[in-house]
């Protein structure tokens, strides 16, 4: 693949995905047209042939993609893993806010948002959302409104004369964004977010799928807001790909391309987990069983079997956990220690750690390194400063859980957690390659 056909490929994936559950619908969809097989976890699997690709989703928002083309135990699996989730704000239950005639809906903040840059931006609203349907059935759809139908309005300079200097911001009453003007702010107004819902929801249905019942009764959402404005490559020579969730879609795309592009007999899988922002605790997240039960699974079948076999398709098994890392910053760069420092467009980064809150070590980063040589990418190292904490990713949580050799690496990212990231247009191309020499 052509590095701008990439690039346009992964702005568009980023642009279809404003949540969890649309990036994986989306590369659901990405994995059929290639002719992967979709599985469901209460399904038996013990048909599964050698040669045979197959995906399967939890929670519709972490995914697994494997194929198995030789014995397991012998053999092991080349694993990626990365996360669909990025911080935002989450709508709250009963989230209606009347005040000065304007109605608000309340948010609970997901994840280590960086919130100064969710003020003045044009936000539309997406995720789940459960109901009622006319043949009396609970049933979900991920609606999305596209149009813009937030914001958050900062406050003016002139009402906060200190606002440059120490403008702190209150998660529970700075945030509520506005979604309309009322004509009327007295306390008998009643207006019903879920009522509101329900026609989201069946002009969605209606949009997209006419023949389903429609919804009579909204029983409950994870909706989050998003930015509007679409990626975009950016700077004098477009160096650079400007985006919502770069962290982490721009891994879980890369890992995507690279397991449809992948052609050998190697056994192979993509994981991409749902909440690693609020620490993988839950049935999608990293922490939970649904990778080692696919894994379990993939050995029950004829291939292999008992729990030796197990252990031993998992010493026999690699995975590079790819999550973005920070990149040198030019106006802040004390920031960083000053030998690692990564740079963007100069190659994926390898995450290190002497306190193990990143999974490499020598011998995973040894073999990460010359897999980027044999393809000619450059790569670089990142250690935080010694007198600064560390951030963490799925690395360290699958190398504990399953006992598999990791390393963790990461395209160099600006602005990371921000409404909109800075990643290099190159480093993502890179990633991809090495990506794909690894599973071939
Ligand atoms: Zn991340």
């Amino acid at each position: 693949m052509q590095d701008a056909n990439f690039v346009h490929g992964l702005l568009d994936f980023i642009q279809r995905s404003p949540t969890p559950f649309h990036a994986v619908q989306t590369m659901g969809e990405i994995l059929e047209e290639a002719g992967f097989s979709r599985l469901t976890e209460t399904e038996q699997w013990g048909h599964l042939q050698v040669g045979q690709r197959c995906f399967v989703t939890r929670n519709d928002s972490s995914l697994i993609a494997f194929g198995v083309h030789q014995p397991l135990p012998e053999h092991g699996i080349r694993m990626v893993g990365a996360h669909t989730d990025s911080p935002c704000l989450r709508v709250k239950p009963n989230p209606e806010i009347i005040a000065q005639n304007y109605l608000q809906l309340g948010v609970e903040v997901y994840g280590g948002a960086l919130l100064n840059p969710w003020f003045d931006r044009d936000l539309s609203l997406a995720g789940r959302v459960s109901f009622l349907s006319e043949s009396n059935n609970i049933e979900h759809q991920l609606i999305n409104l596209e149009k813009a139908v937030a914001v958050i309005p900062s406050l003016a300079i002139h009402l906060d004369r200190n606002a440059n200097d120490q403008r702190m911001i209150n998660k529970q009453t700075d945030l509520p964004p506005v979604l309309m003007n009322l004509p009327d702010s007295s306390a008998d107004t009643e207006i019903h977010f879920n009522t509101l819902l329900l026609d989201m929801v069946n002009a969605q249905l209606t949009a997209t799928q006419p023949e389903r019942a429609k919804a009579v009764k909204v029983l409950d959402y994870e909706l989050s807001f998003y930015d509007v404005q679409a990626p975009a490559l950016i700077g004098l020579n477009d160096d650079f790909i400007a985006s919502a969730r770069l962290d982490n879609l721009l891994s879980c795309y890369a890992g995507l391309m690279a397991l449809l592009g992948h052609q050998g007999d190697e056994n192979v899988l993509l994981v991409c987990n749902d909440h690693e922002e609020v620490g993988s605790v839950s049935t999608a997240g990293a922490q939970g069983t649904f990778l080692k039960s696919v894994l379990t699974r993939l050995c029950a079948n004829e291939v292999c079997a008992s729990d030796e076999q197990v252990s031993r398709m998992l010493a026999a098994s690699l995975m590079i956990s790819v999550d973005n890392a920070h990149a040198i910053h030019p106006n802040f760069a004390d920031k960083h220690e000053p030998n690692h420092g990564p740079v963007i467009n100069q190659g994926p980064v390898i995450k290190i750690n002497a306190n193990q809150r990143y999974a490499s070590n020598s011998e995973t980063s040894a073999l990460f390194r010359h897999l980027c040589d044999s393809v000619d990418v450059p790569v670089q190292a990142f250690v935080v400063r010694s007198d600064m904490g560390c951030g963490s990713t799925i690395g360290p949580i699958t190398a504990n859980l399953l006992g598999v050799r990791t390393v963790d690496v990461g395209v160099p990212t600006l602005a990371m957690h921000s409404i909109r990231e800075l990643a290099g247009r190159l480093d993502v191309f890179y990633l991809y390659r090495v990506l794909e020499q690894y599973f071939s």
